[in-house]
């Protein structure tokens, strides 16, 4: 199985950071603040500033994420994406993402019309009880509502999200959820096993007795679930979390897979360019007062060495349903990954989680079960 264009592996994604949200969800870690005390207009400028450091990179994809960028002013968000569709008028898919409950019909025609063709929905959950332990502020409704007003404004790629193993939650209610989410008709699902982050409002729920998190078996029961349930629906899974109708996998997202190269702007975005990793200020008004004084933003940076492309690649490639192509790896490192990770390799192989056969190296069924501690230990 192949799902991507080998091309891939050397287009350039943009990641653009929008650090805002209304309230902040009880499982959520990633840094965003509330909307109500920044301007962001001011904001939308100094990431156009940012941007322009760019304009001479052949991107070919561009994402915007968050926080909620459907949260910005329409003006700022429409202006926001024409100026990066003008800038690299060689974009070929544009995915923004979208909280159910700020899906407005016209501010979708026109970032549609300004160059968007992709749209990720933040559904989560199609129970609302799940959705008030989430902390979600939008209904059930607002989900349906959400993907009519997006077919509405022509967008033909939607994605949902969906988060399983919510305490409370068993195999009945996710199944529930996934025939919801298929029901929709929608090109793309995403689900993820809900984590207990550190600092958030689950984690003190759990850390109160208030909430049970899901056993373990459980929660490989409900991914198994996923699969079945998605694969028979005609979504075919090609990443650890992700499932497509044929033609729909997120090319920007499989950049990442691939080990290709990403560009991200805003406050706390991360970047891997030109050999280095790096991260932005994870601040909004010192990410904006430093473009404003013309001071770099990027506040971490490492080099990446050969031995961290090499290993980087592999566990990034194994993610992907397809895993490593030997000849594609071979050719973008220099080395062959049979005989660079020979030893785990015939470990995985024997124990059944992994395969090697076609010219790929993958992780079986049974391994995606376990992908996250196989792949921490997949070491040269
Ligand atoms: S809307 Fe998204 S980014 Fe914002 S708090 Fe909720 S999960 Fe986090």
């Amino acid at each position: 199985m192949s799902c991507h264009d080998p091309k891939d592996r050397s287009r350039v994604g943009l990641y653009v950071h929008i650090p805002f949200c209304q309230t902040k969800c009880h499982y959520c870690s990633i840094y965003s603040e509330p909307i109500g005390v920044h301007d962001p207009a001011r904001l939308c400028r100094a990431i156009e500033s940012e941007l322009n450091q760019y304009k001479d990179v052949d991107l070919r994809t561009a994402y915007i994420g968050g926080g909620s960028p459907t949260i910005l002013p329409a003006e700022l968000l429409v202006g926001l994406v024409s100026k990066i569709k003008q800038t690299w008028p060689t974009i070929e898919e544009f995915t923004i993402e979208c909280n159910p409950g700020q899906a407005d019909e016209r501010v979708l025609q026109a970032i549609k019309a300004a160059g968007v063709d992709r749209i990720s929905i933040g559904a989560q959950s199609f129970d609302q009880q799940e959705l008030v332990l989430l902390g979600r502020r939008h209904t059930v409704a607002d989900i349906y509502q959400a993907v009519r007003v997006a077919r509405r404004a022509g967008l033909g790629n939607i994605g949902l999200d969906l988060i399983y193993a919510i305490p409370g939650s068993n195999l009945d209610t996710w199944y529930r959820n996934l025939c919801a989410a298929i029901s929709l008709g929608v090109e793309h699902i995403s689900t993820y096993a809900l984590t207990i982050e550190t600092g958030t409002a689950i984690e003190a729920a759990v850390a109160a007795g208030k909430l049970e998190p899901i056993d373990e078996e459980t929660d490989c029961r409900m991914y198994e679930l996923a699969i079945d349930v998605l694969e028979s629906s005609g979504y075919q899974q090609y990443e650890i979390s992700n499932f497509a109708r044929p033609g729909f996998a997120c090319r920007h997202n499989l950049g990442y897979w691939l080990g290709g190269q990403y560009i991200g702007i805003g406050p706390a975005a991360a970047s891997y360019w030109q050999g280095r990793l790096t991260r932005n200020l994870m601040d909004v008004r010192g990410y904006t007062h430093a473009i404003e004084a013309g001071l770099p933003v990027i506040c971490e940076s490492e080099p990446v060495s050969d031995r961290q492309v090499i290993w980087q690649t592999a566990v990034l490639n194994l993610r992907m349903r397809q895993g490593i192509e030997i000849v594609d790896f071979a050719e973008k490192t220099g080395h062959d990954p049979l005989d660079l990770f020979g030893h785990v390799i015939d470990r995985y192989v024997r124990d059944g989680v992994m395969a090697v056969e076609e010219g790929r190296i993958f992780l079986t069924r049974k391994g995606m079960l376990i992908a996250d501690y196989l792949l921490y230990h997949f070491v040269l």
